[in-house]
């Protein structure tokens, strides 16, 4: 399937429901035969250009909307595909109409992402370029928008081919060793074959950290409010959230008990959780309002440890403190307006800030502190950043093939055996940008866009 595929596809682009504008898609060699019957233009298609169109019934030829009309010419277009874009009235009725009567002039419904599959089969667009649609599509803040513009102009996969090409040319000497070598002569000294796998190990390194970033740009990340009941915990998640809610979608609701929120700061989407609930708690509820709070705890990428200024260290906040290891946690020191001199905070091994979710004192200490945990694993702006678990595989698998190659060479290990392990490391970085991806793969990636991308 990676010639240009034979038949011609039909989506609907623009989101269901109603709007000003619905963008009726085609893609494929019968894109203009199947879109004429339905159109009565003035001027004939020409690439590039757009044309005001009368869009007809197919069954009575009256006139059903005015749309205007754009016209692709493989290979120069989206899909290298002849494309042409019905830009009608955005009523779901119409637009249905015609989709069906593009069906029935020969054009088939597309798959979700199917267009872009094709720009990727087609070689316009690389993997990663692909999976950057999608995210494009689905981001939900500037910045995480910013992150996948970047990677659809190509940012990560130009960060791979410098890699990829030290890794081909390591192979392709080893290659000429072997087809010259005679009695085992090494053409190539092992530090010097050490020095060209760590040369291509050092930046595929650099590339793989990137990912904690890069899953939080993408993701969001959580981060779960805990202490005492009456700490101030519901007080100081009312202040973050007042601040930043209006930035992004509210989605206010209650999971598993949990209030949580999504707020955006600096425009990375951030989910917080109340760990509500315990105040109130009568004997039986209040231990599954802690089971639920150390479920939030252990599955949070931060915990925001919440401590009552006005209050001594109670050993369960110890205990929290103590258990916390894995991941980062932060500490309030609340009611601050209460305890100005509170010394709570000079025990701590963790960040702590003195908030007061009172009269707001802390605050934005606080949320730069958070920022600040997150943003710490961030890299220079203008790196790319693997953004989503198969980008990480990739490198990670190419990683662990260098390390056995290292290995090998270290075992003075005959070059033949070392050249698989180099090849396998080629071929995950191939992976990454889709050179070699298998079809499964493929399917399984553009399967998760939405119809008519
Ligand atoms: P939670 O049980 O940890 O969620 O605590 P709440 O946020 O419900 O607060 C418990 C009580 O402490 C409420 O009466 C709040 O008004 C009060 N409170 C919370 N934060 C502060 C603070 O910084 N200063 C003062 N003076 N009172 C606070
Ligand atoms: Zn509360």
């Amino acid at each position: 399937m990676s010639d240009l595929a034979n038949d011609t596809i039909a989506a609907i682009s623009t989101p269901p429901g109603r709007g000003g504008i619905g963008i009726l898609r085609l893609s494929g060699p019968d894109a203009r035969a199947v879109a004429l019957p339905l159109l009565k233009l003035r001027h004939s298609l020409a690439h590039g250009q757009a044309r005001f169109a009368e869009v007809l019934d197919v069954e009575d030829n009256a006139v059903l909307d005015e749309a205007i009309v754009t016209f692709f010419e493989s290979p120069n277009s989206y899909t290298s595909e002849d494309i042409v874009e019905i830009a009608a009235h955005g009523s779901p009725v119409l637009l249905n109409h015609i989709l069906r009567s593009c069906i029935r002039n020969g054009a088939r419904l597309a798959e979700p992402g199917e267009f872009t599959q094709r720009a990727f089969l087609a070689g316009r667009l690389d993997l990663t370029q692909a999976e950057a649609v999608h995210d494009l599509i689905e981001s939900t803040t500037l910045h995480q928008a910013r992150v996948a513009a970047q990677q659809l102009g190509g940012a990560l996969s130009r960060q791979i081919a410098p890699i990829k090409e030290k890794l081909v040319h390591l192979i392709a000497t080893l290659e000429a060793g072997i087809d010259f070598a005679e009695d085992d002569i090494d053409l190539l000294p092992a530090a010097e074959i050490i020095a060209q796998i760590e040369a291509v190990q050092a930046p595929l390194r650099a590339l793989e950290e990137t990912f904690g970033y890069g899953r939080i740009v993408r993701d969001g990340f959580t981060l779960a409010i805990v202490g005492r009941p009456n700490a101030g915990k519901s007080s100081l998640f009312n202040c973050l959230v007042q601040r930043d809610r209006a930035i992004v979608t509210a989605a206010p609701g209650t999971t598993r008990d949990l209030v949580t929120e999504r707020v955006s700061l600096e425009g990375i989407p951030l989910e917080l959780i109340d760990t509500a609930g315990l105040r109130d708690a009568t004997d039986e509820a209040e231990t599954i309002g802690i089971a639920k709070s150390r479920e939030a705890m252990a599955e949070a990428d931060i915990v925001l440890l919440v401590l009552d200024a006005t209050a001594p260290l109670h050993a369960e906040d110890e205990a929290a403190i103590a258990a916390h290891t894995a991941r980062p946690l932060l500490i309030a020191v609340n009611k601050r307006d209460l305890a100005p001199s509170s010394r709570l905070l000079e025990h701590s091994s963790h960040t702590a800030i003195a908030t007061s979710a009172l009269t707001g004192e802390g605050v934005a200490e606080l949320r730069s502190a958070i920022l600040g945990v997150i943003t710490a694993g961030a890299p220079s702006s203008d790196t790319a950043l693997l953004t989503n678990l198969r980008q990480q595989q990739a490198v990670s698998n190419s990683l662990a093939a260098l390390s056995r190659a290292h290995r090998a060479v270290n075992a003075a290990i005959p070059h033949e055996m070392l050249l698989l392990d180099l090849y396998e490391s080629l071929q995950s970085l191939d992976a990454l940008t889709g050179v070699t991806t298998t079809d499964d793969i493929i399917h399984l990636i553009f399967s998760t866009f939405c119809i008519g991308k």
